[in-house]
């Protein structure tokens, strides 16, 4: 079967759905995702986002304090077109219906209530209580649902793009679409069009703990390095210090806040270590205390620490942080009067698709937004909030640049193949992927996690060697179903990830290696790598 729009949109957070609104406004348009529609990380997003709103505040401070926390890899031309044109889309989702967090004497829904997060040298966080995505989410997906020319298609995956010259279509290199699979039927279509956006978020799944839902695993990076687009930065992953750990909590995140009122975090005997790593112990930035952490948990063999409120006033507790308690009391775990257990996570991929001021990949016809994107914004090291800024700014930018580049022009080929399937057949044994995932997540966790080496680094190397080989081969024997394309994408991701961090020799931002520990001006630079025609691995563009 083929379906042909104008454009193709794959993902539906906030970039995507950003694009699709801005994209439905000229043409046809059709919104891939492969769970239900709101479900991304974009949803969970808490604390806010980022821009220049009060008069105390200035586009040069915004700027000045992103450069700062993305450690001299920032583009500055990004930066400035980014904070200048935030309040704009901010103020359009406002238009559209988001109702941000009030100030108590406000007039309207744009007189709001700024947030201040670590980093940030002004008060400039839009938020809507603790649930910020969600509140935006809610708009756009209300904006979506009812727009005439967006047709959304639930539970449905992408596979591969559809780059001509792979599939030796007629005329110039461009991206023709994507293939995609119909999770429910389990058949395999094409969906044809000149302008195809990837938004499909982040790859923290490729780590045994991560803040991520599970849709994070990494498809649009993957997909992009296979059609031959370069692929940046994959080394700076930033990982959140206090992610609550319990076997049924999946990906919740105990706020920095609460070491900010007097959290302390303890090891499983009771005994503090955080002052052992910095003079500002328990509030030390973000990426210290991840990486203390970490050194505790592996020296000594912890599967955890904890973070102690116990001697904190219970009704302060009660009042500042309802819904950890809340939700820490349904895993049966009361901080009031019990350490929680904690592990760092993986939460942000600053690197990913390589794009330029207008979203375009080097592969025409084929956009990146949001955070499966590299714009040059964040650098080495994300400033908290300045994502879900990206994705709205972004989301419009490559829209605008698709309506007038591609609307009605270059329509894809008549003969684009149907799905190869090849000598594939049904797997029945789901053993064989989710031992490969498990063993992807952990080697990942232990060997390229956020203190790395030249040891462990090169182990991880070793063993992705194997285990992309086999996947390889079981890709290509059976019939793709979501889990393994999901499982092929993780490895590629993997494997970009350990070949950036084995390429830079220095520490910088959120890569650390004990055996080049200090930044060095000569790896002032991005890591870009690409797709090597013979063994398909990367390699240093
Ligand atoms: C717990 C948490 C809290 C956060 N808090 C903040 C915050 O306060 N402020 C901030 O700025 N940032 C925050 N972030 C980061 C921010 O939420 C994300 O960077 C941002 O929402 C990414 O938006 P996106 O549109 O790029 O991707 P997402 O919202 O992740 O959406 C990706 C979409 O792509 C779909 N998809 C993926 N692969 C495929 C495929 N192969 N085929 C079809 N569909 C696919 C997914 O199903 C999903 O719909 C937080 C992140 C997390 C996890």
């Amino acid at each position: 079967m083929r379906r042909d729009v104008d454009f193709l949109v794959i993902g539906s957070g906030i970039a995507g759905l950003s694009f699709a609104l801005e994209a439905g406004e000229t043409g046809t348009v059709c919104v891939v995702t492969k769970d239900r529609l709101p479900e991304g990380s974009s949803q969970y997003a808490q604390g806010g986002v980022a821009t220049v709103w009060s008069p105390d505040d200035s586009f040069a401070s915004h700027a000045a304090d992103t450069e700062r926390a993305g450690a001299g890899l920032c583009v500055p031309e990004i930066v400035d077109l980014v904070v200048r044109e935030g309040p704009k889309r901010v103020r359009e989702m406002i238009a559209r219906g988001t109702r941000f967090s009030l100030r108590p004497d406000a007039e309207d829904a744009y007189d709001v209530d700024l947030g201040l997060e670590g980093g940030h040298s002004r008060r400039r966080i839009l938020h809507a209580l603790d649930a910020t995505g969600r509140e935006m989410m809610r708009t756009l997906v209300e904006a979506v649902v009812a727009h005439p020319q967006i047709t959304v298609l639930e539970r449905h995956i992408a596979v591969d793009l559809i780059a001509s010259a792979k599939f030796d279509l007629p005329g110039p290199e461009r991206c023709c679409g994507a293939y995609l699979l119909d999770v429910d039927s389990e058949r395999i279509e094409v969906c044809a069009a000149p302008a195809t956006l990837l938004a499909t978020g982040g790859a923290g799944k490729v780590y045994l703990y991560t803040s991520n839902p599970d849709v994070a695993s990494g498809d649009g990076v993957a997909m992009a390095f296979r059609a031959g687009v370069p692929i940046a930065n994959m080394e700076f992953i930033q990982f959140h210090p206090t992610c609550l750990f319990h076997p049924k909590a999946r990906s919740f995140l105990v706020s920095e806040t609460v070491r900010g009122e007097g959290g302390i975090l303890v090891r499983p005997d009771g005994s503090r270590f955080m002052a052992d790593y910095d003079s500002r112990a328990e509030l030390a930035p973000r990426d210290v205390v991840a990486r203390a952490i970490d050194q505790e948990m592996k020296a000594h063999g912890f599967d955890n620490v904890y973070l102690d409120v116990t001697h904190c006033d219970a009704s302060f507790l009660e009042e500042r942080f309802p819904t950890i308690l809340e939700r820490c009391r349904s895993f049966g775990i009361d901080p009031v009067r019990e350490p929680i257990p904690v592990v760092p996570a993986a939460h942000y991929t600053c690197g990913g698709v390589r794009t330029d001021s207008e979203g375009r990949t080097s592969l025409p016809g084929l956009y990146a937004a949001g955070e499966v994107a590299m714009t040059g914004l964040h650098g080495a090291n994300r400033l908290a909030s300045n994502s879900l800024l990206e994705a709205l700014v972004f989301g419009r930018r490559a829209a605008d640049h698709a309506v007038a580049h591609h609307a009605g022009v270059a329509r894809p080929p008549e003969r684009i193949p149907p799905w190869n399937p090849g000598r594939a057949r049904t797997s029945d044994e789901a053993v064989l992927i989710t031992q490969k995932w498990d063993e992807i997540r952990r080697l990942m966790w232990n060997y390229v996690g956020i203190v790395r080496s030249d040891r462990r680094l090169g182990r991880a190397r070793q063993r992705m060697d194997v285990i992309l080989e086999e996947i390889e081969r079981d890709y290509w024997d059976f019939i793709p179903t979501a889990d393994l394309i999901e499982l092929r994408n993780l490895a590629t991701v993997a494997d970009l990830i350990i070949a950036s961090a084995s390429h830079r020799r220095e520490s910088r931002g959120l890569h650390f290696n004990v055996d080049c520990p200090s930044p060095d001006e000569a790896w002032r630079r991005d890591s870009v790598l690409v797709r090597d025609a013979q063994s398909r691995r990367p390699v240093p563009a």
